[in-house]
């Protein structure tokens, strides 16, 4: 006879750890199995290894990050808020810290300390956790209605509910290889397709390949459907000379979510960091429009201003290279490269720069436009963006509208947020608010 359980979890990340740890909480016979030979896997790799765990905003703020969907998440939101899910860590010997970006980090700076914390949970809620178990098929018992039978590779195991959090099917590697959609779909759900977010891009400018390494810490990026523009604020890449006009963002698309600002990386296939990372969804999802990112390298100083900078360098310093004026405001390299872009000579002096040359200076400060071809893929991606249909799934408990006794929590929900904790956060709330419920 297979073992019985009230509950099964199949996925041990942030969603199953802490649904697994509320339903054993709250006296439910509760197996959580997984497929690796250690749970929580994207933790400990999550935040360059400090693990962003969650985004220091109000429920509401949390909401709205994540666009249209974000209503989804009103009643996880309730059950675990932001101010929860850091109370609940340092009730567990966890103290956390918010940086100035508004990232929630723990004080040690390890994941795995966040890890640990959440083991402890599950640990003394009773739950048994089973690692090295992958998940190959569900069926439900008969008669229907009955329970579950989740079959690994090698047992099987009933239940009465079951809680599916196997995430997306971004980095495989980690174990996360889209399984849960099958699954959703032979038991009657919808899957919005699943496709690569917070990915970095692709760009075919070889002036951006050169660049590779070079950082800034604030970009104002927007993502422009080039097909879209009307008129062009900017000439092609001089270096590149198949770049089409730059489009003006006349109609930006989708006006939610394509546009950020944040720590920007050049490297030899394109641009990432989190606000390439951030916009990339609006790629993915129109795959097939010519995007361009539009980058204000200087979101801090005004066009106005900066025209007022090279009067007054003009006036008070005429023989200075303009390019080490640029360098002050950007990494030289950068520079360098925005001086080809509004086709100037490296050596041209601050009391030379005609009114043309001050407007294309500034152009290529606050409007390069950079063609981008693509992303990373799924391989790359921090998250999957698309999974189970939101309006299948009943927000107030996480179980499904179609199956009773089935629900789903995590990632493998048609919900992605953008970089900053608000991944963890969702998943969390979801999976104590499916622990809570079944
Ligand atoms: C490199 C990287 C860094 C990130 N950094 C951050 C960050 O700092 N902050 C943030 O908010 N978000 C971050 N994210 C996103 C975040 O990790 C995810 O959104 C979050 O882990 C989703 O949680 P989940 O529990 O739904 O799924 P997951 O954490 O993906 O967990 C799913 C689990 O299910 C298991 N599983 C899958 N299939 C099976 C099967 N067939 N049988 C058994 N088990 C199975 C997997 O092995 C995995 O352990 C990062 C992601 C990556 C890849």
């Amino acid at each position: 006879m297979d073992a019985r359980y009230d509950v099964i979890v199949i996925g041990a990340g942030a969603a199953g750890l802490l649904a697994a740890a509320r339903a054993g909480e709250r006296g439910r016979r509760t197996l959580l199995v997984e497929r690796n030979r250690k749970p929580g896997v994207k933790i400990l790799m999550s935040g360059g290894t400090r693990c962003n765990l969650t985004h220091a905003a109000t429920a509401r703020g949390i909401v709205d990050a994540f666009g249209a969907a974000g209503r989804f998440l009103h009643s996880a939101l309730a059950a675990l808020s932001p101010d929860d899910l850091v109370a609940m860590f340092e009730a567990e010997g966890l103290p956390t810290k918010v940086e100035s970006t508004g990232k929630v980090f723990p004080v040690s700076d390890r994941a795995l300390d966040v890890l640990a914390a959440l083991r402890r949970m599950l640990a003394r809620s009773g739950a048994e956790l089973r690692l090295g178990a992958a998940v190959v098929n569900i069926v439900r018992e008969a008669p229907a209605g009955a329970g579950f039978i989740v079959h690994s590779e090698h047992a099987a195991y009933r239940a009465d509910k079951l809680i599916i959090t196997v995430g997306g099917q971004s980095y495989p590697g980690c174990g996360t290889c889209g399984d849960g959609y099958a699954w959703a779909r032979s038991l009657g759900h919808r899957i919005i397709p699943p496709r690569p977010a917070l990915v970095p891009l692709l760009s075919p400018e070889s002036w951006v390949h050169q660049l590779r390494g070079v950082t800034l810490p604030d970009v104002a990026l927007e993502m422009v459907d080039a097909r879209e523009g009307r008129d062009s604020f900017a000439t092609s890449d001089p270096s590149h000379p198949s770049t089409p006009p730059v489009a003006k963002a006349s109609r930006p698309w989708p006006t939610e979510r394509s546009r950020t600002r944040g720590s920007f990386l050049f490297t030899h296939f394109g641009l990432s960091g989190p606000a390439p990372m951030d916009v990339s969804r609006a790629v993915t999802e129109r795959p097939h429009a010519r995007w361009q990112a539009r980058c204000d390298f200087l979101p801090a100083v005004s066009e106005h201003d900066l025209y007022e900078r090279f009067a007054s360098e003009a006036a008070a310093n005429g023989k200075r290279a303009i390019v080490n004026l640029l360098a002050e405001w950007v990494p030289r390299r950068l520079a360098e490269a925005l001086m080809a872009r509004a086709r100037l000579p490296l050596d041209r002096r601050a009391a030379e720069l005609s009114r043309a040359e001050r407007a294309a200076l500034v152009d290529a400060l606050k409007h390069t436009a950079v063609a981008i071809s693509g992303t990373l893929g799924f391989k790359k991606a921090e998250v999957t963006a698309g999974g189970v249909s939101l309006d299948e799934v009943d927000s107030r408990t996480m179980q499904s509208k179609l199956l009773a006794g089935l629900y789903f929590a995590g990632e493998i929900l048609d919900l992605d947020g953008p970089i900053g904790g608000y991944n963890f956060q969702a998943a969390f709330s979801t999976g104590a608010l499916a622990g809570d419920s079944v």
